[in-house]
């Protein structure tokens, strides 16, 4: 076997040779060498922005062990495993191990034999680990998810509050923060709450230029997904978000009997399924995880290849985070969500209805309010989301309205008529409806409810039969998304609001968005290729050849044996990008495979000969 010359314990040099990398990405240089030169440093990147590389190399650098605060115990194992695989030597120290575990991690801590540990945050209350850490010759304290430090943050975790302890207890040990979450109040709040008043910020740009997003008017959503799948993303990975657990089951339900290999995740599952359904969406290539928003925070996995929502996000920030779980190493992503007139109700009546103080409600509003104007909007979604964080941007060329600019439409009449409606209802029969009612009033539908209430005899009966079901929701969805209608919590009843006047007396005119509307096809066959095998639509796969994909297509049947062997997940073998840039380069020496970016030292011993093989046998 072929032994690699380690080079000098440099950051450049462990990223080449145990990573297996040949650069450093955005901000990592400058924040590893502040780190290594001992400084304190907060890191806002997005997620898949390199994170982690961060505090590991300062970790193998700096003498001593990297502890790394984090409270997603159920992944630490998975985490830790992915190092070992590096040859990194790690560990970890939760509540999930047995007592005599336990020790023998703080032993094996003790005895110098750790690079890294990673540590929940409780357990940092426990004097016992204190005196242990009194002991440990610690190079770096990593502070992994710091937004949740940040009572107004949505991830809020009361033991993170300990975590100032870190600085005062061991002054002299550099400490680095980490998030993806950094509106500018969460940003002061971690600073404050942690003692970081004199610690460099690395802001880097929150733009994932390969996620492409997709806003679509919600229909069936379910068959809108299944087409999605099919279509683009047949046997990838992906997450799909539902608001509530019934839609979860359901969602789940439905895409399995589709033949899409899918699991649900949500907290009213008992906690053996939950870890269960994740591992296997960590480990096993293909699996959609159909999910509440309880999923996915610190899963690393790389390769996700979509993420779809079937329900409207609470806010930008929490889209932005959700959709960021796609496409981590790089490679082509599709940010999918269904929205529609529901959404808006539901989500409008929601915040009316919590229990919130009227300045949270107010705050919710907003950030409703964003994220509608990020639904509706006729320009680059990209650049709104950029702008909302701060950043300015050019229009992207990797979003929908980009690619396939909606049309607008005059909607100054429409809205009027429906306006109108409403206003008559309240004045001359003091009644209200929800918009269901009233579509039927302007299209002059005599159904039981309209017979009922005697609406035949509105003067606006009947007076929009120029729009049909659909285009009167889409008008209805975009008044309330612009705050021209308001809805009430118990009934859903619309009513009109101030800024309903001025385009009411004809003094402003309504630009509406033109819905594109998308048929949904029935269940579509597999593509053939030239020699009669089916086209992997992965989109990983997207980029190469005919041959190649057929390699690439060998290298992941390969890993997925590999994987299963040593049940490690797919991705901690190989990532997808590493087996797409192998099944272009078609290495034919063990040199000519450790130049490939992902491929380091440990992994080129582990599988750089069983690789070559593969390569070699097409
Ligand atoms: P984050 O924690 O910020 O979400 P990660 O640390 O998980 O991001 O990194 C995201 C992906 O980018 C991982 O697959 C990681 O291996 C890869 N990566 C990180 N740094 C580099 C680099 N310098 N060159 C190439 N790939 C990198
Ligand atoms: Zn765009």
């Amino acid at each position: 076997m072929t032994r690699v010359p380690t080079e000098t314990a440099s950051a450049l040099g462990v990223l080449r040779a145990t990573f297996g990398y040949d650069a450093f990405k955005g901000d990592q240089e400058a924040v590893i060498s502040h780190v290594i030169d001992g400084g304190d440093a907060l890191v806002l990147m997005p997620t898949g922005g390199g994170k982690s590389l961060c505090y590991q190399i300062p970790a193998l650098v700096r003498p001593g062990v990297g502890v790394v605060i984090s409270p997603l115990i159920a992944l630490m194992h998975d985490q830790v495993t992915a190092l070992e695989a590096l040859g990194v030597r790690a560990g970890f120290l939760n509540s999930t191990q047995r007592l005599d575990e336990q020790r023998d991690m703080e032993r094996a801590a003790l005895a110098g034999e750790l690079d890294l540990l990673y540590l929940a945050p409780e357990r940092l209350g426990v004097p016992r680990t204190q005196d242990f850490l009194d002991k440990l010759q610690i190079s770096v304290f990593a502070i992994d998810e710091a937004h949740c430090v940040s009572q107004w943050g949505h991830d809020f975790r009361p033991d993170y509050l300990r975590l100032s302890l870190l600085g005062e207890r061991w002054p002299d040990v550099p400490r680095v923060a980490l998030t993806a979450t950094a509106p500018p109040a969460t940003r002061r709040e971690i600073i404050q709450r942690l003692g970081l008043g004199s610690a460099s910020t690395f802001v880097a740009s929150f733009d994932r230029p390969n996620i492409r997003y997709r806003i679509e008017p919600k229909q069936q959503p379910i068959a809108q997904l299944v087409q999605l799948i099919r279509a683009e993303h047949d046997g990838d990975a992906g997450i799909v978000y539902c608001l509530s657990r019934a839609s979860v089951e359901k969602t789940a339900v439905a895409l399995v009997r589709e033949g899409i290999s899918a699991l649900p995740y949500h907290a009213g599952l008992p906690a053996e399924v939950r870890s269960a359904n994740q591992a296997r969406f960590l480990r096993e290539d293909g699996v959609v995880m159909v999910a509440t928003i309880a999923f996915g925070m610190g899963i690393d996995k790389p390769d996700v290849r979509f993420v779809a929502h079937l329900d409207l996000p609470r806010s930008i920030e929490g889209y932005y985070q959700e959709t960021g779980r796609g496409g981590r190493d790089g490679l082509p992503a599709t940010a999918w969500m269904a929205y529609g007139l529901a959404d808006v109700v539901q989500q409008r009546q929601l915040i009316a209805g919590s229990d919130g103080d009227a300045a949270h409600k107010r705050l919710q509003g907003q950030h409703l309010d964003a994220m509608l104007g990020l639904c509706e909007t006729m320009s680059c979604r990209r650049q709104l989301i950029l702008e909302y964080f701060g950043e300015s941007a050019e229009p992207c060329g990797n979003c929908d309205t980009c690619l396939n600019p909606p049309d607008a439409f005059d909607g100054t009449v429409p809205a009027q008529k429906l306006l109108s409606t409403i206003v008559r209802l309240r004045r001359e029969r003091n009644q209200s409806f929800g918009a269901g009612q009233l579509i039927d009033i302007l299209l002059g539908r005599r159904t039981a409810k309209i017979d009922q209430w005697g609406h035949e005899s509105l003067t606006t009966f009947g007076i929009g039969t120029e729009l049909a079901d659909p285009q009167w929701r889409a008008v209805v969805r975009q008044l309330l998304a612009a705050g021209l209608l308001s809805v009430s919590t118990d009934h859903g009843a619309l009513s009109i609001t101030d800024d309903s006047w001025p385009v009411l007396r004809g003094e402003q005119t309504v630009q509406l968005r033109q819905d594109v509307v998308t048929r949904v096809p029935r269940a579509s066959r597999k593509k053939l290729d030239s020699r009669g095998v089916p086209v992997s639509r992965s989109a990983a796969a997207t980029t190469l050849g005919d041959e190649d994909r057929d390699l690439f297509e060998r290298l992941r049947t390969w890993r997925a044996e590999v994987a299963k062997a040593a049940s490690v997940p797919a991705y901690v073998v190989f990532a997808d990008s590493v087996l797409v840039s192998i099944a272009t380069a078609r290495p034919t020496s063990l040199a000519e495979l450790f130049v490939i970016s992902g491929v380091g030292a440990k992994k080129l011993d582990s599988y750089g000969e069983d690789v070559l093989l593969v390569v070699a046998a097409g």
